[in-house]
């Protein structure tokens, strides 16, 4: 465990380094300095010893000295002729032999022994008399030592005895014997080479004989061929009496020796230092251990810390700083595991409750949650109903332990309570000693303690308020209030998102401007109505109503009344499918009608449930009958009806697509048959409404394929006789079907648009023809155009028709463009100003259908008529109806009144226009006067018309 640790290896290092080394430089030192001991010790014992052997010699060749001073004069009287015998004897004992050398003489005479001839030639130092000296040298290879001394003689100089001295004499075996054991020794003359020696002597020469002769005692190391050695050498002393050569005496012992009191220390001392090295590392690892092992442990648990896992607490009983440091650490990870699941849970709840999108899993999720995160005793929340103004809504309660309740009654929010919560960014906060709102105590219902009140609040909506009150011991912990803020933000962000995907659903599903289910959901019903009347075997109906001449309204009115007018028309039709005491009869118990806007002014009502198909029918003219009433559109009221189709499951079809179309086919039938009325699906419908479509197709290209044509209905005055002008009307030349009058087709283009085009070519048609016949002096005519609501829509309708009475350069005037009276209820609107600008080029306009329309005059005021047309309707009766008269007079009247001129339409009889005539309006149009004719047969006219004209009026009474 601690070599696997890189601390541990480094304290273990630390541990026997520092045990290490001083132990090795205290050894190292111990050993140096008994080392130089013992060779001081061996040092003075080698001197001693060299000492004692020169000594020993110096004191017998000093003998020798002394003997030969007292006995030079017996010397030189035996040399001088005594018996030889008696001569000898004194010498022996240091001279093996000896002779006398005379130097006066040059003689020499032997005493002793016999000495080698070449003695003589010995350079022989200068001796004073009574004085000696030795000399070495070597014969033979062997050193040989002479001694000389020169006798003493009174009054002169005395001969000099030569003596060969024994070694053996001064330097014996026994003296040997005395010295050391251990020493060597050896003692040498500088001629003669080694003496006398014990054992391997040190080399002479190169390093050693200088040292030698350098000082007269010293010592030095030398190594011999096994050994090395220590050794200490002496010189002999010098004086006048007795010369001696450059001697010195050397005593060596091994180095081995000398150390040999260390060899045990040497030995053991690895030993020591192993066991020392095993004790310290013993040792060391015990301690590392005892603090690597709570290191350890800390480091597990961190690394548990750092895995989430804030629950396991280190053990540490070390009983030091680690213990310390490992109570801090499990306080430590107990608090950051609080907190981390405290952030857990808080995220847990904010993913929650940002997920759902329903109000009341919103607030179900949070009430339920909080107290997770917060001990609470009471908490709710009160939700504002719908838009940011109101001041009601609902409130939920919850007890803190995951019970949601709702608060049993309609929360009430003082204007004081909502403005506080709108301004307010922090909480509200509500001692028990306060006195809380009502909406407040509402949902918190009773208790005591401190209430905290937090609007909730979104992009500057706000949904409504959140309240806790966290009972009497909770204190002002900031963390719980950030949590508790924080979790309210959440709940206005996640309402915020509710609120925008009931929007987006209701956009999916219902109508934006009406409110009412759109295709998609109505799709979606109506499948379902399918279904529940297969297995009851009961029939669905599904109405299709368009309303009528509503493009017409729509373009003349301008899209924000067509808006408004759809609106009140779907409130309408919903009142009426709820409230209609037969509809509901009918419908039955189970089902209700759904009714549903498809789009622009297509509506669907569908009938579940019906036990009855024919009642189907029954619906759709109480339906019909909704559409009695006007419709006020600002200052105006206006009636507008609708065309209904119907198709019945499962008669005329048994799937959504079949029904759809089918009713759809019947709803064209029902306009085609004069609108403001109701047609049954039925098989025959189908290729009449692909007739339909196929001219529809055909008016495409009849434009372009020259089909149309113009007739022309004379306009007279009947008093002066004369024609005053004619209306132009259009005929459509149908390549199978013959010529078309416009109650087949104009409703068709203004529903395709190609109202436009024809309309221009119409215009450009008429002025050209105008201008033919001013120019062959027709007499001045006013050639009346009419124009649809949807060519006036048009932005460039004034640069068009000043562009065309240019083109064709027919006076202004003689131009009357016929309106309807929907296209002028707009005081304000783009066509009015078309119109000011159309009437300040001096184009004349005339009211078409004049009362028919509106019923509501005012327009008359602003818009700048030249004629009233009145409508055919009221002529056809007006000499039986009274009431038809009555208007007939009226509009004469109002005509006379406003200074306009009025036209009488559909005149057909002598007795009408006699009667209209009497009646103060001598402008009439019809069959009466003429036909719609081609332009050929309009010039041919004239002539005929005087004669026609004379003879009817003069039928005419008074
Ligand atoms: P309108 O403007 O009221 O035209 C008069 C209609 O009454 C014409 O029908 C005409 O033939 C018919 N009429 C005239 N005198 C008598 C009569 O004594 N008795 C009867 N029963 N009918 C008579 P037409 O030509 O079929 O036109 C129908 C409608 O079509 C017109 O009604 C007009 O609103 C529209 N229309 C005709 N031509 C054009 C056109 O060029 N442009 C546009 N936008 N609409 C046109
Ligand atoms: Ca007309
Ligand atoms: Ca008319």
């Amino acid at each position: 465990m601690v070599l696997g640790s890189p601390f541990g290896r480094r304290l273990l290092l630390l541990f026997i380094g520092s045990a290490l080394v001083p132990t090795l430089l205290v050894a190292v030192l111990s050993f140096q300095s008994v080392r130089s001991q013992l060779a001081t010790q061996s040092e003075d014992r080698l001197h001693a010893t060299a000492n004692s052997i020169q000594r020993v010699v110096y004191d017998r060749l000093e003998t020798v000295d002394a003997d030969l001073r007292r006995n030079g004069a017996s010397l030189v009287r035996c040399a001088g002729g005594a018996a030889d015998s008696e001569c000898g004897d004194e010498l022996t004992y240091p001279f093996p032999a000896a002779a006398l050398y005379d130097p006066a003489t040059g003689t020499v005479r032997a005493l002793v022994g016999n000495l080698t001839a070449a003695t003589a030639a010995l350079p022989f130092p200068k001796i004073a008399g009574g004085s000696s000296a030795v000399v070495g040298d070597l014969v033979g290879g062997k050193p040989r030592l002479i001694m000389l001394h020169h006798i003493a003689v009174p009054g002169g100089d005395g001969p000099i005895l030569i003596g060969e001295l024994s070694l053996d004499f001064l330097w014996t075996p026994a003296d040997a014997d005395m010295l050391p054991e251990s020493i060597l020794f050896a003692w040498i003359d500088p001629a003669a080479g080694i003496l006398a020696a014990k054992g391997e002597s040190p080399r002479l020469g190169g390093e050693t004989a200088g040292l030698l002769g350098s000082a007269p005692s010293g010592g030095f190391e030398w190594s011999g061929a096994h050994e090395s050695y220590l050794a200490a050498y002496r010189s002999f002393p010098m004086s006048r009496r007795l010369q001696l050569p450059a001697w010195r005496v050397v005593a060596s012992e091994s180095t081995r020796q000398v150390l040999a009191p260390m060899a045990d220390f040497t030995k053991i001392f690895p030993l020591l230092l192993i066991l020392g090295v095993v004790v310290v590392a013993g040792f060391a690892l015990s301690q590392i251990r005892r603090s690597l092992v709570p290191l350890m442990v800390l480091q597990r648990g961190t690394r548990r810390v750092t895995g989430q896992d804030f629950d396991t607490r280190v053990e540490v009983t070390s009983g030091d700083e680690f213990e310390e440091l490992a109570a801090s650490f499990n306080a430590m990870a107990g608090q950051l595991g609080r907190q981390f699941r405290s952030v857990t849970t808080a995220a847990e709840i904010d993913r929650a409750v940002l997920s759902s999108v329903d109000r009341a899993t919103i607030v179900d999720t949070a009430l339920k949650r909080l107290p997770e995160l917060v001990p609470c005793e009471a908490l709710g929340i009160a939700l504002l109903d719908g838009a940011d103004g109101a001041a009601t809504g609902l409130g939920w309660w919850a007890n803190g332990t995951g019970r949601v309740e709702p608060a049993g009654q309609t929360i009430i929010f003082s204007p004081a309570d909502l403005s506080s919560l709108r301004a307010r960014d922090e909480q509200l906060v509500y001692r028990p000693d306060r006195s809380v709102p009502k909406f407040v105590a509402d949902i918190i219902r009773g208790g005591s303690g401190t209430i905290n009140v937090l609007p909730l609040r979104f992009g500057g909506v706000l949904f409504g308020a959140m309240a806790v009150r966290r009972g009497a011991g909770a204190g002002s912990d900031s963390a719980d209030l950030t949590q508790i803020g924080r979790l309210a933000d959440h709940v206005a962000v996640a309402l915020s998102n509710a609120r925008m995907v009931d929007r987006v659903k209701f956009l999916a599903f219902y109508d934006n401007l009406t409110g009412l289910p759109n295709r998609m959901l109505y799709k979606e019903r109506l499948t379902q109505a399918l279904q529940r009347a297969a297995r009851s075997r009961r029939h669905v109906a599904v109405c299709f109503l368009d309303l009528d001449h509503f493009s017409a309204i729509n373009d003349t009115l301008g899209h924000d009344l067509g808006d408004q007018l759809i609106r009140d028309v779907a409130a309408r039709l919903s009142v009426c499918c709820r409230e209609t005491d037969t509809i509901s009869r009918l419908v039955g118990d189970c089902g209700q009608p759904e009714v549903s806007r498809l789009g622009g002014d297509e509506f669907t009502v569908v009938l579940p449930d019906l036990t009855d198909a024919q009642d189907a029918g029954r619906v759709a003219r109480r339906i019909l009958d909704c559409f009695g009433e006007p419709f006020r559109l600002g200052t105006n009221e206006m009636y507008v009806s609708t065309s209904i189709g119907i198709a019945v499951y499962p008669e005329d079809g048994h799937t959504i697509e079949d029904l759809v179309k089918n009713a759809d086919v019947a709803m064209y039938h029902a306009k085609e048959n004069g609108r403001n009325t109701c047609r049954l699906y039925s098989p025959a419908m189908n290729s009449e409404a692909m007739g339909r479509m196929r001219l529809d197709q055909q008016l495409r290209r009849a434009v372009d394929a020259g089909q149309f044509a113009m007739v022309y209905q004379p306009i007279v005055n009947t008093q002066l006789g004369t024609v005053v002008g004619a209306e132009a009307l259009v005929r459509w030349n149908h390549p199978e079907r013959g010529l078309l009058s416009p109650g087949e087709f104009i409703s068709l283009t203004e529903e395709s648009g190609l109202i436009v085009r024809l309309g221009e070519w119409i215009l450009r048609t008429v002025c050209a023809q105008g201008k033919v016949w001013a120019d062959q002096g027709l007499g001045p005519l006013r050639l009346s155009v009419n124009l649809s609501g949807r060519q006036l829509q048009r932005p460039d309708i004034v640069d068009l028709i000043r562009e065309i009475l240019g083109e064709t350069k027919l006076p202004p005037r003689s131009l009357v463009l016929e309106l309807t009276e929907s296209v002028l209820m707009q005081p304000d609107s783009p066509v009015a100003a078309s119109i000011q600008a159309l009437a300040a080029l001096g184009v004349q306009f005339a009211i078409d259908d004049f009362g028919t329309g509106y019923s509501s005059l005012s327009y008359l005021k602003h818009f700048p008529a030249d004629t009233l047309k009145i409508d055919r309707s009221f002529i056809t009766d007006v000499l039986t109806d009274p009431d038809d008269a009555a208007i007939t007079c009226a509009v004469i009247a109002l005509g006379k009144a406003l200074g306009i001129s009025v036209v009488a339409e559909g005149v057909e009889t002598e007795e009408q226009a006699a009667y209209l005539a009497q009646s103060g309006c001598q402008l009439i149009q019809g069959y009466f006067v003429g036909q719609p004719m081609p332009p050929e047969e309009f010039a041919a006219f004239f002539p005929v018309l005087g004669s026609r004209l004379r003879a009817g009026m003069t039928a005419v009474p008074g």
